[in-house]
């Protein structure tokens, strides 16, 4: 018989979900990771790992039928014929949008860790201060400094290649030798050193093992082999995710059960004892309804299905959503901007080349309203970019596109081309919002989620100023036919989604404390990025992670002092 009581349940497998079991697998507690996707296997289940672009029917494309059927999905430049399968099809599970917003989803063990670009910048204290500080957000409880100690637990076992570049607006960390900068990126940073004094370029940081330790060699896994295919699953585990690193390595202490096509439907409120005493599950696959217990609950199921589930687990005490007595659950959802882009041709360099294959980018550190509030807009940005040489695609218009002298010259390297991308930080607000339909479920009878989100003002004038910054900065390293480009799109797309369910210092405005902790209901941990009172500028996964770390140690300690 299924046993249904454990120490601890943790929704969902994903980033953060992975970190949960793997904490409280490690501190000893008997952990059930309940997950409502399919199994996914290290090394089994990646059907594509060793597929030939010319074996893929459509060399890589998703054809016009699935794009037509898959709108929003089909938008995620992850996905594609040797990964959609990765991915939620858009009707699997409908999409009820007041306003649009592109949410990217994936159900399975391993979630999105499976899919990830793997950029791992930490978070500096500028972003942790500035909403409060400059008025468009409230106080964070934690700073850099509760956080730092857990970035590197965590960046020592995952494995973050980068250097040690000491800037104020990207701290360093526990970092893996970083991968090369090509010719014409050395000079970009160079030009940039020359013409602006607080303007940074440098390598990104990854989530790749450039040289595997000790740690990663116990995990299974090794070097990273820039086979550039990541997203297939890698079969050297040469870049982290779930399936690769914390879920085995939960699973070897023993005291792991998963349970994948177990949809949690809400947790279960305990009005004698004022805590959560389990959660209501569905099985997808035999629509069978069983509740299983524990005296923790981690809610990891990503941002939007966390606050879902929260907002569905409705008790006498909680009409309104678990925890939820200051009405603000599902509100201040915000997101990363990634709507800018730029790209420039760079001439001098036509006698270079670059060998193999770089599966990270440089980054050019936030330089906006750093050391203080400068601009008409709130908030900073990251800059990714990068260096590439092309395939000779310079046949005039008015020639072949076909034939042999055609195939002749796209054999040989074309134009170097820079591009640059941003990720920008948005104002939480309370209107940026998502809640239950009151008419419209899922196939398991669970209500469906309406987004309410749109980008502002700030958002505008923040786009703006990376597209005439970006231009300035190309123009000086010296780039012709420089095009610059908004794309409008829908926010979620940027696939960095957060808040509804805040960290905070006053339980009237948040929903957690500092330790991710419920406020009304103090055996509910919160952390993945439903919890975040702010976006920063930087990508957030790798704060889900330690966040995650530090409210296991901290529940687990509560555990054991018979507390929780
Ligand atoms: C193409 C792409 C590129 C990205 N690049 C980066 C990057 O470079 N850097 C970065 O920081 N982030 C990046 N991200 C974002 C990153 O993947 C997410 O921030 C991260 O995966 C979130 O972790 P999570 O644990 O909250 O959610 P997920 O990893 O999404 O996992 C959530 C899990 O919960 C499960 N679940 C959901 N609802 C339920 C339920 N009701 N019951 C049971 N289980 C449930 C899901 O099936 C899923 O397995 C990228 C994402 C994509 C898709």
């Amino acid at each position: 018989m299924e046993t249904n009581s454990f120490d601890a349940i943790v929704i969902g497998s994903g980033i953060s979900g992975g970190w949960a079991a793997k904490e409280l697998c490690e501190q000893g507690l008997k952990t059930l990771v309940l997950e409502r996707g399919r199994d996914v296997k290290h090394l089994e289940d990646y059907p594509t790992v060793n597929v030939h672009p010319w074996q893929l029917k459509h060399r890589g494309n998703m054809p016009k039928k699935f794009v037509d059927a898959n709108p929003v999905m089909s938008k995620c430049y992850g996905v594609k014929e040797d990964t959609a399968h990765f991915f939620i099809e858009d009707d699997d599970h409908p999409y009820v949008q007041k306003k649009p917003f592109d949410w990217i989803r994936a159900y399975q063990i391993g979630g999105r860790s499976i899919v990830w670009g793997r950029a791992c910048q930490r978070w500096s204290d500028y972003e942790f201060k500035a909403p409060a500080k400059y008025g468009y957000g409230i106080e964070w409880p934690i700073g850099y400094e509760d956080i730092a100690p857990w970035y590197s637990h965590v960046e020592k076992f995952i494995g973050v290649c980068g250097n040690r570049d000491g800037i104020d607006a990207m701290p360093d960390g526990e970092f893996l030798p970083p991968f090369d900068f090509n010719c014409v990126e050395d000079y970009m940073r160079d030009k940039i050193n020359e013409h602006y004094k607080e303007r940074h370029l440098v390598q990104g940081r990854w989530a790749h093992l450039s040289e595997p330790q000790e740690i990663h060699l116990q995990q299974g896994r090794g070097r990273c082999q820039c086979r550039n295919l990541c997203m297939r699953g890698c079969p050297f585990g040469g870049y982290f995710s779930s399936v690769t690193s914390t879920l085995p390595w939960a699973n070897k202490t023993g005291n792991l059960t998963i349970r994948p096509f177990s949809v949690v439907h809400s947790i279960i409120y305990d009005e004698k004892t004022g805590k959560a005493k389990g959660v209501k599950v569905i099985d997808t696959n035999s629509k069978e309804e069983m509740v299983f217990e524990a005296r923790i609950v981690f809610v990891n199921a990503s941002a939007l299905n966390t606050n879902l589930i929260l907002l569905n687990s409705k008790s006498t005490r909680f009409p309104n959503g678990l925890g939820n007595d200051n009405g603000l659950l599902g509100k201040y959802i915000c997101f990363h901007i990634y709507r800018g882009n730029t790209s420039g041709r760079i001439g001098g360099f036509e006698d270079k080349y670059f060998y193999g294959r770089n599966p990270t980018e440089p980054i050019l550190a936030n330089f906006r309203n750093l050391y203080k509030q400068e601009m008409d807009f709130v908030g900073g940005y990251t800059i990714f970019t990068g260096a590439s040489r092309s395939r000779n695609t310079d046949v005039p218009i008015d020639e072949p596109q076909l034939g042999v002298e055609f195939k002749h010259k796209i054999s040989e390297p074309g134009n170097w081309n820079i591009h640059m991308y941003m990720q920008g930080e948005t104002i939480p607000k309370e209107s940026n919002q998502v809640y239950l339909s009151y008419d419209k479920t899922d196939q398991w009878g669970i209500p469906l989620l309406v987004t309410d989100v749109d980008y502002d003002e700030n958002d505008d004038k923040m786009v703006a100023d990376f597209l005439q910054e970006s231009k300035e900065m190309l123009e000086k390293i010296g780039c012709t036919d420089i095009t610059t480009n908004d794309t409008n799109q829908a926010p979620g797309l940027d696939i960095h989604e957060m808040g509804g369910v805040r960290m905070g210092v006053n339980p009237e405005d948040s929903l957690l404390n500092g330790f991710n902790q419920m406020h009304a209901c103090k055996n509910v941990f919160v952390t993945d990025g439903a919890c975040m009172t702010s976006t920063g500028n930087q990508s957030p996964s790798i704060l889900y992670m330690a966040l995650t770390a530090r409210a296991v140690t901290y529940a687990v300690n509560q555990f054991k002092k018979g507390i929780l």
